[in-house]
């Protein structure tokens, strides 16, 4: 066992998982002049993979292939100063709304901003490899891959890794250790061991399975996207459906989310076939049969899972963040835009309490309280937005596989986008404030339940003048 104490001069941070909130969390310590020692438990996703790192490649792994980015997820990209949002963006496909496909093959728009504002479709890989790239710029930051976190002394500030390679164990030493480590995050357990946590977790009854709608290959060798390539596209099915997102390489990437007892009934081609031909005709050819059974019977099958715990850290120890905190069914968009907001956040916090890379080493890292009345107040601050979030996630499945083919439904967002261009700043769609703005989760749920109350009335007062109106000319035509 190796063992790597702390030492006197910057502080050090120890950060576990260099998935994206880690590595942008990574960047953000590097330059406030921390010692930044990143552990990941994977191989370099960047390194070709061989048959024992077969997992390093994200395709192979239970994630989305691409996820969308949208303003939360840009911001904090665009705080480092590194123009790392712009390069991202470069490499974004931007859709401006959602295309409902009906049982018909009939496709409608649904623009997502009145004033055009887009979400963007990245690819997973890519983004990670990009953020890896700028942490390994920075010459006080080590990434440690293969590194696998096995438990951690809080109150010796210590945490001990295994060497996924050589099988060895090593124990470090840190000032403050940051646990970016995922939905199942090893981070989160230690933390549990020494704080009065608060955790739910919740299995959805559906899981997902990707598929894949390949380019359109022309008869002069070109290619092209098979849809739209700015619309995030929706196949709604009441209790299931399917989405797709455009790739860069023209293809798009179905996500099939269903209840598991739907995936188990589907056991032979011919049923899938069937089952498609039912649900999803005008899909199905733009798969073609052999391409979407290949990928039906072989892509893994993922859950989906909700997760909330409260606090976030302990003392000026430990603190955890992105999914590792606070993990969402992806129905919103916005797991990973909300732990790169986590990012933001954090660092608003501690810079506004001076947390300063300094240490002297005798183990009193924080002789004036400062990180730990930081850390105190992070939790607070964000617990509510990422409750709230979690919350918006769960029941934006029901407005997507459902509601989005509704006529009430409709009509509110009509009425909503109408008043939303006449006065902007007063009423803001609940989509628009979590995805093309800042507002903070929590208050953008009351001001759309203000929102609500406010339609209802004016509902109610439109109603009573036509009946009203109705009543004086009916008795007008008696007289
Ligand atoms: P992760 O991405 O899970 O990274 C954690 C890292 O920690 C991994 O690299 C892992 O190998 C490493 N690790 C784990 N355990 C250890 C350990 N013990 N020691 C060392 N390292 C460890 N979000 C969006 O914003 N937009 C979307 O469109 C979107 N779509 C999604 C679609 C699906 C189907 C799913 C499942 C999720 C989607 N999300 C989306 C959510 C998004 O994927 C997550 O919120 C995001 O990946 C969280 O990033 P993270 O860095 O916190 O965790």
């Amino acid at each position: 066992m190796q063992y790597v104490p702390a030492v006197p001069g910057p502080r050090r941070v120890c950060i576990v998982g260099a998935g994206p909130v880690g590595s942008l969390a990574a960047i953000y310590f590097a330059q406030r002049g921390w010692w930044v020692d990143l552990y990941e438990a994977r191989p370099d996703m960047r390194r070709p993979a061989t048959t024992t790192t077969a997992t390093a490649n994200p395709a192979q792994s239970q994630r989305s292939i691409n996820l969308a980015l949208s303003v939360r997820g840009l911001s904090a990209l665009h705080q480092t100063g590194l123009g790392l949002d712009a390069e991202i963006m470069d490499l974004a496909i931007p859709m401006r709304g959602r295309m409902i496909h009906d049982l018909a093959g009939q496709q409608t728009s649904q623009v997502y901003s009145v004033f055009g504002y887009c979400i963007n479709s990245v690819d997973r890989a890519g983004l990670n490899i990009k953020l890896l790239d700028s942490v390994e710029a920075f010459g006080n930051v080590r990434i440690h891959f293969n590194h696998a976190l096995q438990t951690c002394d809080l109150d010796r500030r210590e945490a001990t890794f295994m060497n996924k390679s050589t099988g060895e164990h090593l124990t470090v030493q840190a000032d403050l250790i940051v646990g970016a480590d995922g939905s199942y995050s090893t981070c989160r357990r230690q933390l549990m061991r020494r704080t009065r946590m608060d955790y739910t977790q919740e299995y959805i009854t559906h899981g997902y399975r990707e598929l894949t709608i390949p380019p359109l290959e022309n008869e002069d060798g070109s290619t092209d996207f098979r849809m739209n390539r700015n619309h995030l596209h929706i196949w709604p099915r009441h209790t299931f459906m399917m989405i797709a997102l455009p790739n860069l390489d023209q293809s798009f990437t179905c996500t099939l989310f269903m209840p598991y007892e739907k995936f188990e009934e589907i056991t032979t081609e011919a049923e899938l076939v069937a089952f498609f031909e039912t649900f999803f005709p005008d899909a199905l050819p733009l798969m073609g049969r052999d391409r979407l059974c290949v990928d039906f019977f072989t892509n893994p099958r993922g859950s989906l899972m909700s997760v909330k715990c409260h606090p976030y850290h302990y003392e000026d120890k430990m603190v955890i963040i992105g999914d590792a905190a606070h993990s969402m069914v992806p129905f919103y968009g916005q797991g990973m835009n909300c732990g790169f907001e986590d990012v933001e956040v954090l660092f608003s916090i501690l810079d506004q309490h001076d947390v300063v890379a300094k240490t002297t080493g005798d183990g009193d890292c924080d002789r004036d309280g400062d990180l730990a009345q930081a850390l105190a107040e992070y939790t607070e601050v964000r617990h509510r937005d990422a409750v709230a979030i979690c919350d918006l996630a769960m029941v934006n499945y029901i407005e997507m596989r459902s509601l989005v083919t509704s006529r009430r439904y409709l009509l509110r967002k009509t009425i909503e986008g109408y008043l939303h261009r006449w006065f902007p700043r007063w009423v803001v769609p609940l989509y628009t404030m979590v995805s093309f703005s800042r507002t903070p989760y929590h208050r953008a749920i009351l001001q759309h339940d203000r929102q609500t109350r406010w339609l209802g009335y004016g509902w109610l007062a439109v109603t009573v003048m036509a009946v009203t109106g109705l009543a004086c000319v009916m008795r007008r035509c008696k007289m």
